[in-house]
């Protein structure tokens, strides 16, 4: 058994480091991939579920690799966290999507994922705002979409964040709602104008009349607070229904559309528009 067990540390060791290896080599590749112009951002609508009109999109970001394909953010956004990455990366992000949203009409917004270690790159705030100037992009059209991860530690630093850019007009939205912790006590402290229910609780095998109580609680609180309450991966019209009739006002996911690249987000547009 001992002899099994130093084989099983030697194992464990070598995968722990070939671990290791794969993501300082992601870690360099990405930084690599943002000079290289491989990353691209795409855009998801959110619709509003009253018109059917597209009301935002959201960015998500790309990265077409030479040799690995597509990569999903899953598989590099943690690495680039870990790493400090992240900080490059969410600039480049926030300055690309802020160029393709100045094109489309005063009306719709732009939703930018925010990691927690981008707001305490110090000058974090003055960022987001410079990229939106240059885009000519008037804060009240960014949404800044955030985790309760968020929230976690180094409130000082998040507070001011959330402060300034307020105070500037960007809105935040509450991402992945009710997968954390106290949630409730994030909505009291701060303005969310959006609140977006995780996709577990409304797709897949975990919904049914358990999810249903909690959607329908979570949008009567928005419509009380005045936030929306957004329903994440709708991908059947039952589920339309579902999040309809809880009270939802907007929604997204494939059965609206798939993220789709920033020619495609203004010809949605247009073609609503001429309707
Ligand atoms: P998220 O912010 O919760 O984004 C929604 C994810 O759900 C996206 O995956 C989207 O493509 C997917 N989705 C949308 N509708 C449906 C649906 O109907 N069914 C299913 N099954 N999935 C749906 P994606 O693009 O792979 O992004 C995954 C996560 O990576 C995001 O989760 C977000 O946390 C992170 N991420 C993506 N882009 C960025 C970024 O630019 N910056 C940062 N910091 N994180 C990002
Ligand atoms: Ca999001
Ligand atoms: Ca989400
Ligand atoms: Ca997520």
């Amino acid at each position: 058994a001992k002899v099994n067990g130093r084989k099983q540390t030697r194992f464990y060791d070598a995968t722990m480091s070939r671990d290791l290896v794969r993501r300082r080599e992601i870690e360099a590749e990405l930084r690599a991939a943002i000079l290289k112009d491989e990353l691209s951002i795409f855009f998801q609508p959110i619709v509003d579920l009253e018109t059917g009109k597209i009301r935002s999109f959201e960015a998500l970001v790309r990265w077409f690799h030479p040799r690995k394909g597509e990569l999903k953010p899953d598989e590099f956004i943690p690495v680039a966290e870990e790493t400090g990455v992240i900080v490059t990366l969410g600039n480049w992000i926030t300055a690309r999507a802020a160029k393709a949203a100045a094109q489309w009409p005063d009306d719709v917004t732009l939703a930018v994922n925010l990691s927690p270690l981008q707001i305490r790159a110090p000058g974090a705030s003055l960022g987001i705002l410079n990229a939106l100037r240059e885009a000519k992009l008037p804060p009240h059209r960014l949404e800044l979409e955030v985790t309760e991860s968020l929230f976690l530690d180094d409130h000082a630093a998040t507070e001011a964040f959330i402060a300034d850019l307020t105070e500037a007009g960007v809105k935040f939205a509450l991402d992945d709602f009710g997968t954390g912790y106290s949630s409730l006590a994030y909505i009291h402290k701060y303005p969310f104008s959006k609140v977006k229910i995780d996709r577990s609780f409304v797709s897949g095998p975990d919904v049914g009349a358990k999810s249903d109580a909690i959607i329908r609680a979570v949008a009567e609180l928005g419509s009380k607070l005045e936030m929306d309450i957004v329903a994440e991966g709708i991908e059947t019209i039952e589920q339309v229904r579902v999040v309809r009739e809880a009270g939802c006002t907007l929604g997204q996911g494939y059965h609206f559309s798939r993220a789709v690249p920033d020619y495609l987000a203004t010809m949605l547009l247009a073609q609503e528009r001429s309707d």
